[in-house]
């Protein structure tokens, strides 16, 4: 009996300790920077370790004399910045205001010029939380009720071929031409601005092409890939729309896309868990629905077993940080013999960028009739 005591008393003794322990601050705030653009305005915290954070904003008190507010509590922090004001000015925050709220939350406060939405991630390597305000009603909506900038990224290129196939069929090759095929389909019939990531056999880092149709205010992006399977007879088109999954064979296509090892892609789940505010998910959703299932109507007159293999989620870096509905088309498998062979035909790969074309367009009509009921 007094030996159960004895372990007893051992264990709340730990858990004690523990406890203790989860008080005290295990990462300092450091510094704070920002960046302000266009369309909207990105706060960077820099700290030394992982911290948990929530994330409100507050209605203007004109009572008060306070501007609208977003505030942020970053919990097991400690305030370490030398500066706890930074004015910024730009179109739509004031300033920003840091303390030491309580023993172990620091509070971070944006004063703005006018109500905004923000969007916020905490990203590891080096630790920092990344916050972007845009105004209400500002550019962030804008794109959701008309497609008038598309741009296409055909996947890989330069020193990365993508997946290697059947007869030696490099994805870097089939993509950039199929992109090729659609965007004048787009221009003329759509009359459609289209920018490409790449329009040669270049290398782009997949950060870059999400940041190029930032830049360019895009109000689509569209990632082109094939597939590839150990399976020399898996076979099909597949669309995806960036979000969390659990699928193994999706994490493994995500993987390979990624260009990393598996276990990388928990630092996305981990960043995109932090994602309070995903816009464009709904919009995605339907853009990846309309692609599907227009691609699998236009191949099949033409390759009679192109396999419906759906509409999927995954955790595709290339999609991370568009500000705009983007998703990804897996066109077949350069894998499997019979469908490298079709891919290889300037008649199949006028259909499949026919089949693109027609999702976007079913896309954008949807969009409109919503804008115009
Ligand atoms: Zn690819």
């Amino acid at each position: 009996m007094a030996r159960w005591l004895a372990v007893l008393l051992v264990l709340c003794v730990i858990g004690l300790a523990a406890d203790g322990y989860a008080v005290v601050p295990k990462a300092r705030l450091t510094g704070v920077r920002f960046l302000s653009s266009a369309n909207y305005t990105r706060v960077i915290l820099d700290l030394t370790g992982r911290v948990k954070f929530t994330i409100n904003t507050l209605a203007a008190s004109p009572k008060r004399r306070l501007p609208p507010r977003i505030y942020m509590d970053l919990v097991g922090a400690r305030l370490t910045a030398r500066r706890h004001r930074v004015d910024v000015k730009d179109r739509l925050v004031q300033r920003i205001r840091l303390g030491q709220f309580k023993e172990n939350v620091v509070r971070v406060v944006l004063d703005l010029k006018y109500p905004g939405n923000h969007d916020a991630v905490l990203l590891a390597n080096p630790h920092r939380l990344m916050v972007d305000v845009e105004r209400r009603g500002g550019s962030g909506d804008r794109g959701q009720l008309a497609v008038r900038k598309i741009v296409l990224d055909p996947g890989h290129g330069g020193k990365d071929p993508g997946a290697v196939g059947a007869g030696g069929l490099r994805e870097k090759d089939v993509v950039l031409r199929v992109a090729r095929k659609l965007a004048p389909l787009l221009r003329r019939r759509m009359g459609a601005d289209v920018v490409l990531t790449r329009n040669t056999d270049v290398f782009i880092p997949l950060k870059g092409r999400t940041a190029m149709a930032n830049a360019e205010q895009a109000d689509l992006f569209l990632s082109i890939h094939a597939n590839a399977s150990h399976n020399r007879r898996a076979g099909g088109l597949e669309t995806y729309y960036l979000d969390k999954t659990t699928d193994e064979a999706t994490m493994k296509l995500a993987a390979r896309e990624n260009g990393t090892a598996r276990r990388n892609l928990t630092d996305l789940q981990i960043m995109l868990s932090d994602l309070k505010l995903n816009v464009y998910l709904p919009d995605s959703i339907s853009l990846a629905s309309h692609l599907q299932s227009s691609l699998v109507k236009t191949t099949r007159p033409h390759y009679s077993r192109a396999k419906d293999l759906g509409v999927k989620k995954g955790l595709f870096y290339v999609l991370v940080g568009a500000r705009m509905p983007a998703a990804l088309a897996e066109l077949f498998f350069v894998s499997n013999r019979r469908e490298a062979r079709a891919l290889k035909r300037p008649e199949f790969q006028n259909a499949i960028a026919g089949g693109l074309f027609q999702g976007i367009k079913n896309y954008a009509d949807r969009l409109r009739e919503r804008g115009n009921p």
